[in-house]
């Protein structure tokens, strides 16, 4: 049912981004060709801001016609994991996104990084430091107070060579020394001191397994891997914006012909009520405050997915938020609105009752039950309808029965009559109750003149109820989910750890809820709005005994309402 290309989209807003692009296009920069790339590092899933950034660059490739690689940036192998390079794949490409044959990883060019190390110190811009790292940093000076040089600075091109070999062999233990470039210890870019290219890591790597016992820093191997690869826009976040000039000099160390990758910063995504650092998503997995990292609670693409949003309610937010250079907050609720907006043009009707209370047609006859036609979507007359079957007992919400309603209460009560959705008005006759007073079954008699909920003689009543027959109903699970964190930035306290943010109440089981039988067919993330309740998605939990399904979002935005009443 979801729409998985891209191709259906109202055209893209234009951001500065493309305006640049533009500039290039204009002066034939690159052989005016556009080719960006996604390059996530493969130590967790991919969260909300992750997509902003794929349908970013890979909506560059398609406004002009050019290319976008998928790349890991396997640099670091004490945290990257096989799990998470696959998850990445599986999230790009369920947002609808194709890089083709071009899947690479920066673990490819570890030799060509490596040969490029030497050749810097062959040029005399590299050297082997023997320094630690704490006494390398505290030598790096301020931003306003130049560095000081390492005593290992002017070491010979034949020392460093050696030195350099001696520790891609092993030889040394880790931190023992490090490979820096030699560009200015008095550069007023801090980055530009003499940064480290190459760190001594005796760690297996999810690729080249034991093979190295050297690896090029992120920084190093980011900008020559772009080069690489013929990358024209590097695209980035801004607090990159202060490693740009040291892209550019490791690109010209490179430099063999006109072509050369620019990189492009703009502002990160942050959402109100959302943690996005992967550091503490990981730690929410780790200590199992949610249930992995596809609970539906989660900013991650795999927990939308599970959660029931879709890949063009997420890339339709992504338009929406547009692109910057000024970082921001982005209202949580806008997300949700995307999603509903898109769930209500393609979501499957049907009824479902998550807190029932039987209801008993007293003048319906025993043993017999019909078909009624019911509306499949009414935002898409191509969905057809369906038959939903209609018994002498029914369970209705028990939210909308009230023996003794207030003034504005316009559901069922004692004597009133209302609407079944495409049923039968129906009249509450009789209130049936426990011993402890509780509401157990109510009594009803129906109009057989009303059948599909139509009035036979003009009289109106104020209210339509959903419902289901008891006998056909699907009992289900239904999981309701709430905001992770009751706070608006829950890790952007001072002093207080982000999880005493969480919100206690996040998940809510019902687990006797009763769904019309047309539920049955379900697929796991078929979607569905539940009339009057919600949109819901069928999830990989379900067994044939108890079908399970996840709320992605209210009707209606109730949250912010209840907010504003505050
Ligand atoms: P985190 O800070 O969550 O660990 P990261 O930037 O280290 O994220 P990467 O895997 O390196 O994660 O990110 C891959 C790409 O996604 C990068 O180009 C990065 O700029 C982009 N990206 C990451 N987080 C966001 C975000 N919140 N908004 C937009 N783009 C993002
Ligand atoms: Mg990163």
């Amino acid at each position: 049912m979801a729409d998985n290309s891209v191709t259906k989209e109202q055209p893209k807003k234009v951001n500065f981004i493309h305006l640049q692009i533009d500039e290039d296009l204009k002066l034939g920069k690159n052989d005016s060709r556009v080719h960006t790339r996604f390059p996530p590092e493969p130590n967790g899933y991919l969260h909300i801001g992750h997509a902003k950034s794929i349908c970013l660059n890979f909506g560059i490739a398609k406004k002009y016609d050019g290319k976008c690689n998928l790349r890991f940036d396997d640099t670091n192998p004490s945290k990257e994991e096989t799990e998470y390079v696959e998850s990445i794949q599986k999230d790009v490409r369920w947002l609808g996104f194709d890089w083709e044959d071009r899947l690479f990883y920066a673990s490819d060019y570890f030799d060509k990084l490596h040969e490029f190390a030497v050749q810097l110190i062959e040029e005399g811009k590299a050297y082997v430091d023997d320094q630690n790292s704490e006494v390398i940093s505290n030598q790096k000076g301020t931003p306003t107070r130049p560095g000081m040089e390492s005593p290992f600075r002017n070491r010979s091109v034949e020392e460093n060579l050696d030195l350099f070999m001696r520790m891609t062999a092993g030889e040394f233990d880790e931190g023992a020394k490090v490979l820096r470039a030699k560009i200015n210890m008095a550069s007023p870019n801090m980055h530009m001191r003499d940064p480290i290219i190459y760190r001594i890591m005796k760690a297996h790597h999810h690729r080249t397994g034991d093979k190295w016992k050297v690896y090029p820093m992120y920084d190093f191997a980011h900008g020559q891997s772009d080069y690489w690869e013929g990358i024209t826009h590097s695209i980035c976040t801004l607090e990159f914006e202060v490693h740009r000039p040291l892209y550019d000099w490791f690109v010209d160390q490179l430099q063999e012909s006109d072509y050369r990758p620019r990189q492009i910063e703009f502002a990160r995504l942050n959402l109100t009520y959302t943690v996005m650092s992967k550091r503490k998503l990981l730690e929410l997995v780790k200590d199992k405050h949610v249930n992995g990292w596809d609970d539906p609670r989660m900013p991650t693409i795999s927990g939308f997915r599970r959660r029931g949003y879709t890949p063009e309610s997420i890339r339709n937010f992504s338009d929406r938020i547009g692109v910057t250079k000024v970082d921001g907050m982005i209202d949580v609720s806008l997300l949700e609105y995307s999603v509903r907006e898109h769930l209500n043009r393609t979501a499957q009707r049907v009824m479902g009752v998550l807190n029932p209370l039987k209801v008993v047609i007293t003048n319906y006859p025993e043993n017999e039950s019909e078909e009624l036609e019911a509306i499949n979507n009414p935002e898409d007359p191509e969905m057809g309808t369906r038959k939903v079957p209609f018994s002498r007992e029914l369970y209705i919400e028990r939210d909308d029965f009230m023996e003794e309603p207030p003034r504005k209460f316009f559901r069922l009560a004692p004597g009133r009559e209302v609407r079944l959705r495409y049923a039968y008005f129906v009249t509450c006759t009789k209130v049936i109750k426990d011993e402890d007073g509780e509401i157990v079954e109510l009594h009803c008699t129906y109009d057989p003149a009303s059948k599909g909920g139509n009035s036979p003689d003009g009289r109106k009543v104020k209210a339509t109820l959903h419902w289901v027959s008891a006998i056909h109903a699907v009992k289900s699970e239904v999981r309701l989910y709430d905001r992770l964190f009751s706070d608006e930035d829950p890790g952007g306290h001072k002093d207080v750890d982000f999880k005493d943010f969480m919100n206690p109440d996040s998940l809510k089981v019902l687990n006797e809820c009763y769904l019309e039988p047309f539920v049955r067919k379900s697929k796991p993330l078929d979607h569905f709005q539940f009339e009057r309740l919600g949109y819901f998605n069928f999830d990989y939990d379900s067994t044939p005994e108890l079908p399970v399904f996840n709320r992605t979002v209210p009707l209606r935005d109730s949250w912010a309402r209840a907010q504003s009443k505050k």
